[in-house]
């Protein structure tokens, strides 16, 4: 949303005679710039943790050792509370305290008798209590599209006189911007131009720093280095071979999209742990050729009402606002255990899941989302029905021909020089019902064990060794192992390996 949009709505809310306004975002000061102009005519006081009840423009104390508590005790009367815009900031934590509920609630009542009042609360964390849940409307300052950010780039470079910038550089850095809000814009370029006065392509490594540290920061999405290729999953080839496909189109979606071919939407790929859900998820970014985000489910669900939707609608956004993307949603079964099954869901994750699988269906944004689960039995039926993903794989334990080419990536990554040596069809034949991670775990292991006993080389001998101490997944967990294949053979879920 553009600030003029965004003002304009806050114009519009506060004339209509809304009683609680919530701003849900990370740039304060800005917000404090757009309030100060829609609030003319009006006093505008403001409440925050720090400083306590204070003039909203002048920042003059209005009374000394002020709680939050105290200040709307002083405004339940109406003559006091006209024409006021009161800004609340800092207030999540008070709340979910019963007494400030009941005292906000006051002056929502006299607002509604007619009292010409605007409370509009501001924050990072967006959560409302269920008692002002109807008299809340939340605004959000959103993402800035693409051209939007060329402008701000192009405002920066003329506001600071710098020297000309090539169009395709600031192109560049429009697309490095993507998913950040112009404050952050803004702190970046200034950042990127106090090393050396300029703006040189050299700062596009920082701005991707940055932004990471920013996702992060704002808790629910991470940026993944992108380092995996298909290269370094062993086998999983019919999985493979759709990435390459889907990559084709994602990469030419204009084209694609002319020809008739409808936007990827995103894969499942449930099945046994530690066999390359992960390294695919990896791998399809590197193959795309774009970001990879990393969605957490279990920092998704919030303690309060509405928190876990807010964050859910966030991430969405951010990762819309990032895209072309991929978006990776790690232990989907996690947030959405329960629904559909016999264990019913609570209220939460229901309605939380009927948005993402609204989103699923509707979306339109080259967004692909990669969720991988390791058990689906867990999973909600209706989200294993066609339509959701574009296609539903299961990884199961890798067989013979896989077992070897997991057993040479790893030995190459760590030992090149001594893959040719070593009897890989041996290690094979003793590691049936081993995962991809455990495979990795012996060769690890063996090449420890040659280095503390002070060889040269690592022999099939350690490798063997190594093998015979470890407890492989299909040993640990068989039952469980066979019956989630039985499961998936029945479901014909796609077989990932060939
Ligand atoms: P989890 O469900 O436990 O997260 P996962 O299926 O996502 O497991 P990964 O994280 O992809 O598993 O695999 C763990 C590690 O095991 C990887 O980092 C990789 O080194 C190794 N590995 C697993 N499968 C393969 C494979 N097919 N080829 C090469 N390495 C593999």
């Amino acid at each position: 949303m553009e600030d003029s949009m965004f003002k304009t709505k806050l114009n519009r809310y506060i004339d209509a005679g809304f009683p609680i306004i919530y701003i849900n975002t990370f740039e304060e000061s800005k917000v404090d710039d757009l309030i100060r102009q829609v609030g003319v005519g009006n006093e505008i006081i403001e409440w925050n943790e720090s400083r306590g009840y204070i003039d909203f423009a002048t920042g003059t104390p209005l009374m000394e050792d002020c709680t939050l508590e105290m200040m709307l005790n002083q405004l339940k009367v109406p003559e006091l509370l006209e024409r006021k815009i009161i800004v609340l900031k800092d207030v999540v934590p008070y709340l979910e305290e019963p007494r400030i509920v009941s005292k906000i609630k006051g002056i929502v009542r006299l607002i509604n008798q007619g009292v010409d009042a605007t409370v509009i609360i501001v924050s990072s964390v967006l959560s409302v209590p269920k008692e002002l849940e109807k008299f809340v409307t939340i605004l959000e300052l959103d993402y800035l599209e693409v051209d939007e950010i060329k402008q701000v780039i192009i405002n920066f470079i003329n506001s600071n006189r710098l020297s000309m910038v090539k169009e395709t550089l600031i192109n560049e850095f429009a697309v490095a911007f993507k998913g950040l809000t112009e404050f952050e814009i803004e702190n970046l370029l200034a950042l990127s131009y106090s090393d050396d006065g300029e703006l040189t392509r050299s700062d596009l490594r920082v701005i991707f720093d940055q932004k990471q540290q920013m996702i992060k920061k704002a808790g629910i999405l991470e940026m993944i280095p992108l380092k995996e290729t298909v290269d370094d999953i062993g086998g999983l080839e019919n999985l493979k071979e759709w990435f390459i496909k889907k990559a084709k189109v994602f990469k030419n979606m204009d084209s694609a999209q002319k020809f008739g071919v409808d936007i990827p939407k995103g894969v499942l790929i449930a099945g046994v742990p530690g066999c390359g859900k992960s390294l695919n998820a990896k791998a399809a970014a590197n193959l795309f050729e774009v970001p990879l985000l990393r969605l957490d489910m279990g920092r998704l669900m919030g303690k309060y009402v509405g928190e876990s939707e807010g964050n859910l609608r966030k991430a969405i956004a951010l990762a819309e606002a990032i895209s072309p993307c991929v978006l990776w949603i790690d232990e989907l079964e996690k947030a959405f255990a329960g629904i559909g099954g016999d264990g019913g869901g609570n209220d939460v994750t229901v309605r939380l899941f009927g948005n993402f699988l609204t989103w699923m269906q509707e979306k339109t944004s080259p967004a692909f989302v990669v969720a991988t689960a390791n058990d689906i039995t867990k999973l909600p039926p209706e989200l294993l029905r066609k339509g959701r993903f574009d296609e539903i794989f299961y990884v199961g334990l890798p067989n013979e021909r896989e077992r070897e080419k997991i057993f040479r990536i790893h030995l190459s990554k760590r030992r090149s020089k001594d893959v040719g040596t070593i009897n890989i069809r041996s290690l094979v034949a003793k590691t049936n019902g081993f995962s991809g991670a455990d495979i990795e775990g012996v060769v690890k292991d063996a090449i420890e064990s040659a280095f503390s006993n002070d060889k040269d080389t690592v022999s099939t001998e350690d490798v063997l060794t190594a093998i015979n101490n470890t407890h492989s997944l299909s040993e640990l967990m068989k039952e469980a192992l066979e019956k989630m294949q039985k499961e998936y053979e029945t479901r014909k879920f796609k077989n990932a390996s060939r």
